[in-house]
């Protein structure tokens, strides 16, 4: 890894993501990781809504680095960028997608990963008494995890983050409650607050830092990873292709390289159950 020894790696991140993520860097790259003040990454929107993200999650975390690199001068930078939503195919699931970013400026060298999860605490609830807030407490896994507590208006002017102490909770409960009668607690979703997410963002790291150390087998360029995949798997019965991924196609950014992996789940044939031939 001659790229990335001994160099400085910035984690642009406000939200202590480095507690996961550097010591797994400097254990398998050889980095000294730090952190800045000067960068908010805020800026580029944040989960309970004041800041919208514009961006696809790809062209922030580029824009994010970029921005990390102009205001620290550092040119090895990681950037993190999360989601939730509703899950596309299992009703009432919730989907985390959570991404990480490396650039290197300086030999240009970009790899990014992303990670796909249900395991996940993101949910909110309007509150009016005492019962539902114990009860979505207990749900999200206070007080290991925070909540936020909003005013009941969409364009929430009063929003009070990183509630996690008995006696905050109490305390806000009971000045929301008179002020607003009704309001709306939710999830804090920022990793210090959340070791449901923090979990996730650490095993992104390691996949990251897997792709990271597979080298081009042309050039050892790194970052050697999927890049696309192909469908077909054909049915064990009719052998006519299914909609299954049939390869992994592997593509060097550097000598542009390629390699395809066929059968990456290891079998030959798709069972008949998911051909649309034999089972429409
Ligand atoms: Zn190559
Ligand atoms: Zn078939």
């Amino acid at each position: 890894m001659s790229y990335f020894k001994n160099r400085t790696l910035l984690i642009a991140t406000n939200h202590q993501k480095d507690l996961v993520l550097a010591p797994i860097f400097e254990k398998f790259l050889f980095v000294k990781c730090v952190t800045s003040n000067q960068i908010n990454t805020d800026l580029f929107g944040t989960f309970s809504g004041e800041v919208e993200r514009i961006n696809s999650a790809e062209i922030t975390l580029r824009e994010k680095s970029k921005y990390a690199y102009e205001k620290t001068n550092i040119d090895l930078v990681l950037t993190s960028e999360g989601s939730f939503g509703p899950h596309p195919l299992i009703p009432f699931a919730t989907l985390n997608e959570e991404w990480l970013l490396l650039k290197d400026f300086k030999n240009n060298i970009e790899i990014k990963e992303k990670l796909y999860s249900q395991n996940t605490n993101f949910s909110n609830v309007k509150i009016s008494n005492t019962k539902d807030l114990v009860s979505f407490a207990k749900q999200i896994g206070f007080p290991k995890h925070a909540l936020i507590f909003k005013d009941f208006e969409s364009d929430s002017k009063k929003t009070i983050k990183g509630i996690h102490r008995l006696h905050d909770l109490k305390k806000y409960y009971y000045e929301f409650k008179n002020q607003f009668g009704t309001f709306f607690a939710e999830t804090d979703m920022r990793a210090m607050h959340n070791p449901t997410r923090m979990h996730e963002i650490y095993k992104l790291g390691l996949k990251l830092l897997n792709k990271m150390v597979s080298l081009c087998p042309k050039c050892e360029f790194p970052g050697f990873g999927i890049t696309d995949l192909t469908f077909g798997l054909p049915c064990e019965d009719c052998l006519m292709p299914s909609k299954s991924i049939l390869s992994h196609i592997f593509k060097c950014q550097a000598c542009h390289f390629q390699l395809e992996r066929m059968y990456p789940k290891g079998k030959k044939f798709e069972e008949p159950m998911y051909c649309e031939f034999c089972n429409p």
